[in-house]
Order: C-alpha cells, then structure tokens, then sequence
C-alpha cells in the first residue's frame, strides 16, 4: 500500500475478495431482474453502500482511505467483472462524481457537499455530449450572465448516464459565445432540482442496463457564480483533464471485463470435450488464449503505467496522451477478447445463464466502452496530437 493509506496491504487484500465476490454473487444475480426493468433496486445502492464503494477512492478528509490512483484502479478492476451498469455507476462514483468538484469547485460548496460523497447523500453525474454539436467549441447549451451577475442556463444535453440517481450535475456550457475556440465554454455544478432542470426520457441500451441514461433540458435556469466551476473560459480544459483520468478508468473496467472473459473462457475450453479431447488441447484454440492473453497483460501494463506516473503528478506532461492510449488499446483489447470468448464457448457463450458465467451480457456491457469518455477516433485524434507536439519521444519513470 501507499504509505498514507488507512487501511493495510492485508486489510486491501480482502476488499478486493469482498468485491469481488459480491459483484460475482449478489450482483450478479440482480442483474437479472435489471435486464428487464433497466433500473437499480434500492437494495443495490444499500449493498454498495455497506460496502464502501462509495467512500474506498475518497481522500481521508472527505471520509475515505487515501487510496492512490494505482490502488483505486485495482478496486475498480474487481467491480468491473460485474454487471456492467453496476460498473458504469461506481467507476463514474469513484472518479469524476466527486473529483471534479473537488479539483474545481469554490471552497464555500466543496465545504457544504464534500463530506456527502462517502455515503452517496450526494451523487453527481457529466453532461457534456449535445445531439445537435460537436463535443468542443460546438456545443450549443449556453449559460450567459443576466443584470444581476447570475447565469442563465438554456438547451439540452443528450445520451446522460445516472441522470436517475444524481444530485447535481456537471454541465458545460457556452458563456461567451462571441469567441470561436475552446474558451467560449465554462464548466457549471447545476443543482438537479433547480426550477427549469429536466429529464427527457431516452430509448433502452444494448447493454449496462440500469444506469440511468436520458437527456436534459435546461430551461432559462437561475445559476449563482458560486456555481461556476473554476474560471469563466475554462470549461473544456476542466472536462478534457476529468475525461483523461475517467479514461483510464473505463480502460481498468475492460481490462475487469476481459480478465473474466478469459479466465472463464479457459475452463470452458478445459471442460468441453470433442471427438474425444478437450477443445483446450487443440492448437486453434491454444492460439486464441495466447492472444486474449497477450492483450490482457499489455493493457495491464500500460494501465500500471499511466497510474504510477499519476501518483508522482496528477498534472504530468503524458497524463492526457497515455490516457488516450489506455482508452485506445482496451477497446481493442475487450473487442478480441469478447470475439474469442464467443468463439471458444460455441453457441452457449449466445445464451443467457452459462454456468460458466455471463457471457452473453458481458459481450453486450464491454461495447459502451467504445464510446463512453470518447469514440476511438477522438483517442487517436489526441495521442497523434500530443505525440506529434512533443516528436514521438516518452519519458519514463522506469
Ligand atoms: C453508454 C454511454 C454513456 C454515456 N454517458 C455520457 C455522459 O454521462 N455524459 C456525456 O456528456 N456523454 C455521455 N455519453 C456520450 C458519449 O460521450 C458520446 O456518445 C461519444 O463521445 C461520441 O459522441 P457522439 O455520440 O456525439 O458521436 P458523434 O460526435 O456523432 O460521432 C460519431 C463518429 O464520428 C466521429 N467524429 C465526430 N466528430 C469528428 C471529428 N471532428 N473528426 C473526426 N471524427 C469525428 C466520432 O469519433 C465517432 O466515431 C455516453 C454514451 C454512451 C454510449
């Protein structure tokens, strides 16, 4: 562990077994039910309550256990071998939830809400994407100053997760729409139940079931400045800098996902016989292994990576870069995976309820990933940016 850490290398140790068997057991077997209505139960959020998975990630003096990105990853990656709403929830609880405020907000609201994280009085959710614009200077919510010095927030927000479950959301806005780049936008703690604050129903997903997506709309509602988040202008450097971090952490939940997926894949190719030997004694499938397997340990590697350099600077020069590159190669990594999974499991692994474990739903939940916190398209856009600004030289710490 850290050194700073309030919970030892034995007690860690066991929460990640405690994890791991309650997103293997109970919520697991919740989810079944959640397929059909696409909402959590109360009973989920009080089991995840009475298992700290909302106070593990939480610095000390906001309730937590002063856990490092490393470690906070390595949690992340045993709640994400389970249902992947469930996931959805607590990797977004875990990071941007409460980073935001806590990196951004004005020191009069982090002292009223940042106590409130630890046992999810308060929950907040991120809207940045719009239906009718580009996420960047193209969006076209706008949150402009009336006579009296406050903002007035008007339009809408598209495809929003965990808009059934949250307090205040993250809105980025347009508060200068005279300028043309980046610093027309601003970054806003919106209070759900501010009068003019909306929820407009949305259609079922393929997969993660039950977290809550819908769009918003924002009718002229009423901001005082205390609700700006860091400086006028500098909306988009606050999302690109909270979405770098919440890439990392959609890459831990494909590489949870995939760990699954392979290990469970690997006991169906020992235990499937045909023409008299098991398909894992076959020299097809042993090739897929080495190559799920392959995958599986490099993402591993650069996740560690991205996260050890973190821990020594938040801000350091790759944090942006490498988390594209993490984002980048996990969707690769989940996309092989899954396909092998399917391939080594025949057409049980299309089937609800295997024994061996969820496969038809763990195919379905790794394919937000494509485009949570960014579609592959927008990684690659960054990584050749930052990689053609500094000549294509990383420095390491190792
Ligand atoms: C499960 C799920 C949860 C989500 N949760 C949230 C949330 O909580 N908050 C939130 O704000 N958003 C959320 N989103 C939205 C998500 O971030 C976007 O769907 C994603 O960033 C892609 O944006 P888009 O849907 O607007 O696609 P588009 O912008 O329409 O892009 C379509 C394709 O065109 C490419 N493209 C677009 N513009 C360019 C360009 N200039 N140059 C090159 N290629 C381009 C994209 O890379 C993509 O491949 C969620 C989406 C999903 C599926």
């Amino acid at each position: 562990m850290n050194p700073n850490a309030k919970i030892t290398d034995e007690q860690f140790e066991a929460y990640l077994k405690q994890v791991r068997e309650l997103v293997e057991g109970p919520f697991d077997e919740m989810q079944k039910e959640i397929e059909v209505t696409n909402t959590f139960p109360e009973e989920f959020y009080e089991l995840a309550k009475k298992n700290d998975l909302y106070r593990f990630y939480l610095p000390s003096e906001y309730g937590g256990w002063d856990l490092n990105e490393l470690e906070i990853l390595r949690v992340q990656e045993e709640f994400s071998r389970g249902p992947g709403g469930m996931r959805m929830h607590l990797h977004h609880a875990a990071d941007m939830n409460w980073r935001i405020l806590d990196d951004y907000g004005k020191p009069e609201l982090k002292a009223k809400y940042m106590d409130k994280f630890q046992d999810k009085t308060i929950y907040c959710n991120f809207a940045i994407t719009e239906q009718n614009g580009g996420t960047g200077a193209d969006l076209h919510t706008t949150a402009l100053k009336d006579e009296n010095g406050n903002y007035v927030l008007n339009g809408e927000k598209w495809l929003i997760s965990h808009t059934d479950c949250s307090d205040f959301t993250y809105v980025i806005a347009v508060t200068d729409p005279e300028k043309s780049g980046d610093e027309r936008l601003s970054a806003f703690f919106v209070p759900n139940d501010a009068p003019g604050f909306e929820i407009v129903p949305m259609p079922h997903m393929m997969g993660c079931k039950g977290a809550g997506h819908a769009g918003l709309k924002f009718t002229n509602l009423v901001l005082s400045p205390e609700y700006l988040l860091g400086e006028e202008g500098q909306g988009m450097e606050i999302a690109i800098h909270s979405l770098s971090v919440s890439r990392v952490h959609i890459a831990m939940s494909n590489l949870g996902m995939a760990q699954r997926m392979l290990e469970i894949s690997l006991k169906r190719a020992n235990d499937r016989v045909t023409f008299g030997k098991p398909i894992a004694s076959r020299q097809m499938i042993k090739a897929k292994i080495a190559d799920m397997q392959m995958m599986v340990h490099v993402l591993r590697t650069a996740i560690y990576d991205f996260a050890r350099d973190f821990d020594i600077d938040p801000h350091n020069d790759y944090v942006t870069e490498k988390a594209a590159i993490c984002k980048l190669f996990s969707i690769q990594t989940v996309k092989l995976v899954s396909d092998e999974m399917l391939e080594i499991f025949g057409g049980d692994g299309y089937f609800e309820d295997s024994p061996y474990g969820p496969t038809e739903r763990l195919y379905r939940d790794c394919r937000a990933m494509w485009l949570e916190e960014g579609a592959p398209c927008v990684q690659r856009i960054t990584i050749a940016r930052e990689t053609q600004n500094h000549g294509g030289v990383i420095k390491y710490n190792f």
